[in-house]
């Protein structure tokens, strides 16, 4: 594609005339085969971030990027499901959604990504299971969902390779936050997975990358109407992300939390949205007639045990040796890596839990090596916190509320931060769904 072509695609946008649909598709075509100069694909990124682009552009732009690399192909796929979040603060769901919808007879092609800012990534705890191996290829994938139901395995170049390039650039140029750059960054991918249904949990609140409501109902329409242009049965679940969701932030521990989920116990709120997210798939994909009897599908493989066992043969069909997989589902704690050193912290005050700033933790945290500050950094799965209270409790002065795991001492302004961050009120407010609003 030539520079006058695509000065003329920018200038199309700025005046907001609108791309001609065949220059956009042949843009995203030169931007994957790297036959584009930076300095111009930068110029397009910042038109579409200051001026928009419509719902059919997206769309449009969605498939480009999607057809830039391999997409899976199924004889029918009616029943290859996934999910994906926005991203939030022990937001472990799919190592636990992902094994309990093949227990439920769905396929789950996941691909996950890396911890994003404060937030954790899928793959990231994954990899704090010793041996367990995310780097498949779109045929590794295939050929594992085919065989278990369910795979999960970390974004690649063979995937969406536009987006490979132009997320790199939009990470340096100020333009990550455009509507339809996320929704076609995210939608892409998930569209390469070869889907029939797929649902998104936008989180919104203080400790989501959208936080007002407004702007999580934006991203999750125009995701929605980007993945069905698509030809995907897509739905949104806008959900409150504020409070830390489940027990534990931080790699190894939310691995132990999911197992919790999947030994048929563990923490309420996460089972709530893996079961809220389970089902709306399940219904989506007709395997069952509406919500409710999708919650009690997903309760029976959470309770019977049946979707822990899709999860211990997806540990050893990933690489995790067979002895070990066994041994994590039962005993978790007993495999995973543990911190050099576990420190609680107690209340400064009394009365009943009300809030705990997740923002505060996961920073915390990934000043520890939870998280990452530039690309090349390690993460150290065992570092994080394990909140041992829960929300609505009533706390006396002194007790403890959050154990830390970490290698490193804790700094004075940290444990500060960490006693201010608990909100303790005198009138126990009533527990909450996380669910704001469906968006069909
Ligand atoms: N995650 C993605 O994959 N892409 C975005 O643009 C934002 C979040």
């Amino acid at each position: 594609m030539d520079t006058q072509r695509v000065e003329s695609l920018i200038s199309s946008i700025n005046s907001k005339k609108g791309m001609n649909l065949t220059d956009l598709s042949d843009f995203i075509d030169a931007v994957a085969k790297r036959s584009i100069e930076n300095e111009l694909i930068v110029k397009w990124l910042k038109a579409v971030h200051s001026n928009g682009i419509s719902g059919e552009e997206t769309t449009r732009l969605t498939r480009g990027m999607m057809e830039s690399g391999a997409v899976l192909e199924w004889d029918d796929n009616t029943r290859v499901v996934d999910k994906h979040s926005t991203g939030g603060v022990g937001d472990k769901m799919s190592l636990i959604l992902a094994p309990a919808l093949a227990a439920c007879g769905l396929k789950v092609p996941m691909l996950a990504g890396r911890g994003l800012g404060h937030t954790g990534g899928t793959i990231d705890k994954l990899e704090s299971i010793p041996g367990f191996n995310c780097s498949l290829n779109p045929e590794e994938m295939k050929k594992q969902v085919m065989k278990l139901g369910c795979c999960i395995a970390a974004q690649n170049d063979a995937i969406a390779p536009a987006d490979g390039l132009l997320y790199a650039i939009r990470d340096v140029t100020n333009t990550i936050d455009s509507i339809p750059l996320i929704t076609a960054s995210i939608i892409s991918k998930k569209a390469a997975e070869g889907l029939g249904s797929l649902v998104l949990d936008v989180k919104c609140g203080s400790a989501a990358f959208m936080k007002t409501r407004d702007d999580a109902e934006e991203l999750a329409i125009s995701m929605v109407s980007a993945a069905k242009g698509l030809g995907i049965n897509a739905t949104a679940q806008i959900t409150q992300m504020d409070y830390p969701i489940g027990r534990y932030i931080g790699n190894s521990l939310e691995v132990m939390g999911s197992i919790e989920v999947l030994q048929g116990r563990g923490s309420k709120d996460t089972r709530e949205l893996v079961v809220l997210q389970g089902s709306a798939l399940l219904q989506q994909s007709k395997i069952t007639k509406n919500m409710q009897s999708g919650i009690e599908m997903m309760n029976h493989v959470l309770d019977n045990g049946t979707a822990l066992q899709y999860f211990e043969e997806m540990c050893v069909l990933q690489g995790v040796d067979k002895d070990i997989a066994k041994e994590l589902i039962q005993s978790p704690k007993s495999i995973l890596p543990k911190s050099k050193y576990i420190t609680d912290i107690s209340a400064i005050g009394s009365g009943y839990v009300s809030e705990i700033d997740s923002m505060v933790l996961a920073g915390i945290a990934r000043s520890h090596g939870a998280g990452r500050f530039a690309l090349e950094d390690l993460i150290v799965p065992e570092i994080g916190f394990e909140i041992i209270v829960t929300r609505g409790q009533y706390l006396n002065q002194g007790d403890n509320w959050v154990r830390v795991h970490h290698n490193d001492a804790l700094t004075d302004q940290q444990t500060s931060s960490l006693n201010s961050t608990l909100t303790l009120k005198s009138i126990r407010e009533k527990g909450k769904s996380r669910l704001i609003k469906n968006i069909l």
